[in-house]
């Protein structure tokens, strides 16, 4: 029997792997592709977790599953396609057909892009629509993209790409950035970016891949790359009606990691919280796991 079904593989659903572990208790992750290991994969230098600056975020997402598998935690790989509790055990439904029983549930699904939603988009993507600069920036070697976005992503691509792009623009839909000003500064300095703001993208152009950006006020920008960076959506869809949800879809669980549903955990960026990093995720993850084995033990 699973004592803690771990849903995702990020730092968050690792972190409460080890933790649980450490509780003695037979866990397992799941993760909706081998070695999935979350957004921080994305990250090409994570700056800001504690004791490792400059640490590649791939780097850091195998080392933290190795950590986790080292301590016992067994892996498995599947998507979640429905969720219900009968009595006090958790039934987890998969897309093969399988159904997976625990006594708990630590979900740590992370979230998804978003998207802008405007013609051409989906049409172009992965033809010049790129949702990740780091996976896809070395394609636009020396040729002029767009990044889209005023949060911190959009703002660390942009930099990253200057420095491989003859051209940065950075369009974003509102005057003031909630990203970090000492990137912004970085970016206003450098010569081949040029930022656009307030600026809002009516389409993505170009016939099997793209060759630019029309806006909202009529101008054309000639491009041949857009990264679209304009924030996350949490992966919470199957969550409606078996636990509480804020407006915008994150799952109400406070520190402990505590949902509206008993024995059902939440860590990580699927939480209504105010900061999702990888210090915070793994922060979540350990107190899912505590609570978890406190709920176990009654
Ligand atoms: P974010 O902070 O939510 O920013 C999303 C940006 O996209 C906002 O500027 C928003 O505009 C814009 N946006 C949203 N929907 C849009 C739409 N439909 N059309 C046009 N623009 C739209 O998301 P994020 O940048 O991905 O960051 C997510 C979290 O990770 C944040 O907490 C961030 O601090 C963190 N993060 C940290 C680092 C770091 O520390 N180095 C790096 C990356 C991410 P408005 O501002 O107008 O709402």
């Amino acid at each position: 029997m699973i004592d803690v079904l771990i849903i995702g593989s990020g730092p968050a659903g690792l972190s409460a792997a080890i933790y649980a572990r450490r509780a003695n208790l037979e866990v397992t992750v799941l993760e909706k592709l081998y070695m999935e290991l979350g957004q921080v994969v994305l990250s090409r230098q994570v700056d800001n977790y504690l004791g490792m600056p400059g640490m590649n975020g791939y780097d850091m997402g195998e080392a933290f599953r190795r950590h986790a598998q080292d301590f016992g935690a067994k892996f498995l790989e599947g998507e979640v396609v429905g969720i219900k509790k009968e009595g006090d055990l958790f039934h987890v439904l998969l897309g093969n057909g399988t159904t997976l029983v625990a006594r708990t549930v630590v979900y740590a699904a992370g979230a998804a892009h978003r998207h802008l939603n405007v013609p051409g988009e989906e049409e172009l993507a992965g033809r010049g629509v790129s949702y990740c600069a780091v996976c896809d920036g070395a394609f636009y070697r020396n040729k002029t993209v767009a990044v889209a976005g005023g949060g911190n992503t959009a703002l660390d691509d942009a930099l990253y790409l200057s420095e491989l792009c003859s051209k940065v623009y950075l369009i974003h839909r509102r005057e003031e950035f909630r990203g970090a000003q000492a990137t912004l500064l970085k970016l206003r300095e450098k010569e081949n970016v040029t930022i656009l703001a307030p600026a809002g993208i009516a389409a993505v152009e170009g016939e099997n891949k793209v060759s630019g950006i029309a806006l909202l006020d009529g101008r054309k920008i000639e491009c041949q790359g857009l990264f679209i960076a304009v924030g996350m959506e949490p992966q919470t869809g199957l969550l409606k009606g078996f636990a509480e949800l804020d407006q915008i879809g994150y799952v109400l669980a406070d520190e402990t990691g505590k949902t509206s549903m008993e024995g059902f955990f939440a860590a990580g960026d699927v939480r209504a919280k105010a900061l999702r990093q990888v210090v915070t995720a793994a922060a979540d993850g350990a107190n899912a796991a505590v609570s978890a084995a406190e709920y176990l033990r009654g």
